[in-house]
């Protein structure tokens, strides 16, 4: 936690590189911090609240339309509209409650960007229910749309798609890179390159062997979507690195109590 990254093309021969340093925290806000201001999950009001809060991290889901624009949502649909099978056009009739129109991803990385220098982006690419051929391009211009945005330092990319990470991984190497479906041992993610596991909570649960396991790897730990102070707890006692929250709030508060009763 903490890693201090440059940024920016040619950060090695410009002095106009800036360095980041990621809040020393555990708390990803899951779609943003959306609830205690009432802002639409998945909204740039969201992801802004998540910086302003300090998270270490804020969570968002991806699509792409039918027109191959890639927007934030976390349902596979709009206001009934099937994103995959829409035109971008035909999304952006309509609005999220507070007025925003769904954002862009391009729109939504540079409102991330934007007087943050803490709070990582959480990119989940959501699986695609048109092939692979398709998610392998979702992957793609995902990936370089960060590149073009000099977004990489931010960016952690994960998906219940597993192939979609190794095709992350193919087009950028050095991406950080969580699995969400909790199927996979952590030795088999590690020995495909992928740099962290990103589990419901459950599955820690029921092999709490794995935690040790991944630590021993050095894959980074994370767990969704965790809103109760129990277990909260739990996590933190174990050690994760990442705890994705719908209450960023409430495990702020808790890490502060803690590091409390430890002063
Ligand atoms: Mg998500």
């Amino acid at each position: 936690m903490g890693a201090c990254i440059l940024l920016g093309a040619g950060a090695f021969t410009s002095s106009i590189a800036q360095t980041m340093t990621f809040a020393p925290n555990v708390v990803v806000a899951h779609r943003g911090a959306f609830k205690t201001q009432h802002h639409p999950e998945n909204s740039v009001a969201a992801l802004r609240e998540a910086i302003r809060l300090g998270c270490t991290g804020s969570e968002f889901d991806v699509h792409m339309t039918a027109d191959d624009s890639l927007v934030v949502n976390h349902d596979p649909e709009f206001h009934g509209l099937p994103i995959e099978q829409s035109t971008y056009a035909q999304l952006v009739a309509f609005t999220l409650s507070n007025g925003e129109k769904i954002p862009t991803l391009r729109e939504y990385l540079l409102a991330g960007m934007q007087r943050n220098t803490q709070t990582r982006l959480v990119l989940e690419l959501k699986p695609s229910k048109m092939g692979r051929a398709r998610a392998d391009r979702i992957a793609d211009q995902a990936v370089g749309l960060v590149k073009e945005l000099q977004a990489a330092a931010y960016i952690v990319y994960i998906s219940f798609d597993y192939n979609m990470l190794l095709r992350i991984l193919q087009a950028d190497p050095r991406a950080q890179t969580q699995y969400l479906e909790g199927d996979r041992s952590p030795a088999v993610v590690r020995k495909d390159g992928i740099t962290g596991i990103d589990y419901h909570y459950s599955v820690f649960q029921k092999k709490p062997e794995w935690i040790a396991e991944a630590k021993q790897l050095g894959l980074a730990l994370n767990a969704w979507t965790v809103n109760d102070v129990t277990l909260m707890t739990w996590l933190l006692d174990n050690g994760f690195d990442f705890i994705t929250t719908n209450e960023p709030e409430r495990l702020l508060q808790l890490l502060q109590e803690r590091r409390q009763q430890k002063g």
